[in-house]
């Protein structure tokens, strides 16, 4: 029988120390030239008893701080270092992070990334934080301090799930991130009703008059991408574009011809 997400969750120095934890990678097509940029890091465990576990069945909200801390500095590490090697490849290739709040928080951030992204060789622009809408609006100024400090030192900061946080237009203006990321529930809804669409269509715009690009996750249907080509988005992800997959499948992927 499965444990709990809590009993797994309790279990996560151990399956660290056993090497369990694995990162997969889900590209970013850049679509206006079809390129992939980016590829966003995905925590995978593969877990002795139960298999491949998705991150929904391990982390909680309960984990402990100093674990989600040790946690969240071994998935930087792992991502850089895969990038770096993809890079000595000959890949132009940055790697996105997801960002639990309290790691995002952390008054010691700022330099451990610069020591990580030194210890792997990478300019600071090969990274980009990903943090939900819902986690950033929790501490509005404090997140928009930290949002400004990472961008002044060259690191790229997305937000997640956009568009189901309640933010307020005032704040989102003053968030000087890279990238938003449109929330999978848009994309599903994309085409079926005249109004998300027009939703959607300011959102865009509303991000490109402030310089932002904007990238629409879940994407599940050739149908989806049409719209969001013709939405004028600048990046998408999705499975039917590529899953997340193992580090190995990622430079062919790329390399594709398309
Ligand atoms: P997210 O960052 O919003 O990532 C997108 C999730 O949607 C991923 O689930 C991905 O596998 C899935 N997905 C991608 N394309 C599609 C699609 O076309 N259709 C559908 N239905 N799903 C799609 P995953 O890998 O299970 O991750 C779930 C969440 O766990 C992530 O959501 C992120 O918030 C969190 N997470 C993942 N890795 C990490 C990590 O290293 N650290 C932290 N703190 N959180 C992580
Ligand atoms: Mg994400
Ligand atoms: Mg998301």
């Amino acid at each position: 029988m499965m444990e709990s997400a809590d009993a797994l969750a309790a279990d996560l120095p151990r399956a660290l120390e056993h090497r369990e934890l694995v990162l997969h990678y889900q590209p970013k097509l850049h679509l206006a030239t079809d390129r992939v940029r980016e590829v966003e890091a995905l925590l995978r465990w593969q877990h002795p008893k139960h298999g491949l576990l998705l991150p929904g069945a391990f982390l909680t909200g309960r984990i402990d701080g100093d674990v989600a801390l040790v946690l969240g500095r071994w998935v930087v590490r792992a991502a850089l270092d895969q990038c770096a090697a993809w890079v000595a490849e000959g890949a132009d290739l940055g790697v996105c992070v997801n960002f639990s709040p309290r790691q995002f928080d952390d008054p010691a951030l700022p330099m451990a990334l610069d020591e990580l992204l030194a210890d792997a060789g990478l300019p600071p622009a090969r990274l980009n934080l990903e943090i939900t809408e819902v986690a950033a609006v929790v501490a509005m100024d404090r997140t928009a301090a930290r949002v400004r400090e990472l961008r002044r030192r060259g690191l790229h900061v997305t937000l997640d799930d956009f568009g189901t946080g309640f933010s307020s237009l005032t704040w989102l203006q003053q968030l000087p991130v890279t990238m938003r990321k449109l929330d999978q529930s848009f994309t599903t809804q994309l085409g079926k009703h005249s109004q998300t669409d027009a939703i959607v269509d300011s959102v865009v715009r509303l991000a490109h008059s402030l310089e932002l690009e904007i990238i629409a996750e879940g994407v599940e249907t050739a149908g989806q991408l049409t719209h969001l080509r013709r939405l004028e988005f600048d990046y998408a992800q999705g499975f039917h574009i590529c899953r997340p997959v193992p580090a190995e499948h990622v430079l062919p992927y790329v390399r594709r011809p398309r």
